[in-house]
This record gives C-alpha cells, structure tokens and sequence, in this order.
C-alpha cells in the first residue's frame, strides 16, 4: 500500500499526533504526485491512500482522486482516504465519490464533547461539542454519498489512550454498531519525538476486546496477510469490530507500507528517522524511470522492524523520528 500524505497541516492538534503548523519546504504537485502513484503501481503497489496531517485541508485532494483513476488498468485497485472529517460536506464527500474515491475512513476518539475536546486538542468543551456534531455530519454525508460502511467502504478509527479515552471504548463500538460501521480501535503509538508517549498510556488491543465483549459478544476473524488490524464479528450481527496492535502485536514482518510525505520524501516504515528525498527524480523534470528505480531500491533496501524491536531499544538511543502528521499515520 502507498500512503501519500497531501499536507503536514492539520485542523486538529491532537496531543498524540501534534501536527506541524506548517508545511515543509517543497510540496509536491499535482504531476509530481501522479508521477509518483505511477511509479508505486507499476512496482505492484496496488492500494493508495491519501492522507496528511488533514487532507482535506488540500484543495486538489479530488483533482488527484479524479487523476489517479487511469492508473487502474495498471493495477491500482483501490483509493482511499483518513480523514477527520471536519471539511466533509456534503457537496465535497459527494465530489469525491464522483472523482472515484472507493474508501473513507473517518477519526474519532469519543462520543462526548469533553472526550472530543481532550483527545483533539481543543481548550473549550463547547469546541468539542461542534466537533462532534460536525464528525457525525460527515459521516451521514459519506453515506448520503454512495460510501457504503456495509461493504467497508466507510470506517471509523479511534485511538484509544489510558486515562484519556478508555471510557468511550463501548460508547464508540455502540456509536458504530448503530452507524453501520466498523469501528478500529488503535493502539496509541510512540511516533515521532514530541507526543510525550509512554507504555503506560497503551490500552492493549485485546482489553480493548475483552470490553466490548463484555457487552456484545465478538467472533475473532484474524488478521489478513499485509493488514494492519485484527478484525472481529458481533456474534448478534452487528457488524465488525477491529484492532490495530503494533505496541502489543506488531506486525512488521508483513507491513507492505510506503509512507511519502507531502514533499517527496518516501519512508519504507512509519518510526523510520531517514527517509529518501525523491524530488531529484521529480524536478526539473520528472523522471519515471528514475523514480521507479529510487522507489525499487528503497524497497528492496528496507529492514526497518522498529515495532517488534522497540523493547530492547533505549529511549535515549532513538534516532530522531519523523513526525506522524508529516508521515500520514
Ligand atoms: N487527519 C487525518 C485523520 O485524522 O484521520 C489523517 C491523518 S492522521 C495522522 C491518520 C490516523 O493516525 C488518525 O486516525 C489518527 O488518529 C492516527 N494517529 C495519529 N497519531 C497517532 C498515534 N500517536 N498513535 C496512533 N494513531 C495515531
């Protein structure tokens, strides 16, 4: 999967995620962009997601959406996008579906205006409470148009944090099973160097199980090869619940994640503190061969299992990471 970050600015400012309020030196175009989803499908990639900081913060998120669609007689199957759902309007999610966007996921940590305001950063619980109302808008929008959560097109993630959020774990699974929607709890995660992480913080992804269990009782569906989350049925028929575990079930082993940041730099791991800068291949002119050649040797290069090896790493001896919001989660 290649997961394109569109900007590193956010309208939120979640204390785990502490996005930058600036972009870095160097955003890349439309063309650039395409250039580079190019360059991915024709390696095999066959998943895009876009992501930032908030990409909806970006004005052209549906003209590359809409530009990206020829790719799939080469391969591309599916498009995708996370989202806090803030910017999704009707008009816009309906946009969206039109330009060929497959998949939504939409963030939310609570279902309160106080769990809203303390996991987005916001000072004013009445900020929550818009914030709230505002989420649960798009996902109505998203529905309204034509992003089925029945065929997994439209989800909800939620990370969940000890002390901050653990008490909305059944109040978002009931959120979601009365949406229609699967819900994927995450595993709060050390990414970057200023969210202030610290194990204790980690709800581990099978309490989080156990409690919902305890209210409807759930059917383990594994996870699939190259995917993030564990999923889980509702044995009542409610739906599908997931867990995303890389604190306490990494799953290096098989990530198939190409991580490029809003300026061209590609990642082969989401806690990797050196990236490889792609615009020499993207500017003056672009490059495809080229490109193609410098994403190959990356991935073909990658050794990165921070995840399975973070316990025996000192804090201290942490090379500096790059931040989640430049990345794209
Ligand atoms: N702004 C968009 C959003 O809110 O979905 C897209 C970018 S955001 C970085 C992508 C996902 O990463 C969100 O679901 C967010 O909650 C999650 N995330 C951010 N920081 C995280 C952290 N430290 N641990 C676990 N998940 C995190």
């Amino acid at each position: 999967m290649l997961r394109l970050s569109l900007t590193a600015r956010c309208n939120l400012a979640c204390p785990y995620c502490l996005p930058d309020g600036q972009e870095p030196e160097g955003l890349l175009s439309l063309e650039q962009r395409l250039a580079v989803v190019e360059a991915a499908v024709a390696l095999g990639f066959h998943s895009l997601r876009l992501t930032g900081g908030e990409p909806l913060l970006h004005p052209g998120l549906t003209e590359l959406v809409a530009a990206v669609q020829p790719l799939r007689r080469a391969g591309l199957r599916q498009i995708a996008v996370t989202s806090n759902g803030l910017l999704l309007t009707a008009e816009r999610a309906w946009k969206l579906r039109q330009a060929g966007l497959d998949r939504l996921t939409i963030s939310l940590d609570g279902t309160t205006a106080t769990s809203v305001a303390r996991m987005a950063g916001l000072k004013e619980t009445s900020a929550g409470a818009q914030t709230l109302a505002r989420v649960l808008a798009a996902i109505d929008h998203a529905r309204a148009a034509g992003f089925d959560p029945a065929r997994g097109e439209l989800k909800l993630n939620a990370v969940i944090q000890r002390d901050r959020n653990d008490n909305q774990l059944v109040p978002l699974a009931r959120l979601a099973r009365h949406q229609g929607v699967e819900l994927r709890l995450i595993e709060a995660m050390d990414v970057g160097s200023r969210n202030g992480w610290t194990p204790q913080q980690v709800v581990p992804a099978a309490e989080m199980v156990q409690t919902i269990a305890s209210h409807w009782p759930l059917l383990p569906l594994g996870r699939k090869a190259h995917g993030t989350a564990s999923r889980w049925r509702y044995r009542d028929g409610g739906g599908h619940l997931a867990v995303v575990a890389s604190i306490t079930a990494p799953f290096c082993g098989d990530c198939d994640r190409l991580r490029i940041t809003a300026n061209g730099i590609a990642y082969p791991c989401l806690f990797a503190s050196v990236g490889t800068d792609l615009r020499p291949q993207l500017q003056p002119a672009i490059q495809p061969d080229g490109l193609r050649a410098a994403i190959a040797r990356l991935w073909g290069e990658r050794t990165d299992r921070y995840s399975e090896e973070r316990g025996s790493i000192p804090t201290d001896q942490r090379a500096s990471p790059a931040e989640m919001a430049v990345l794209g989660g």
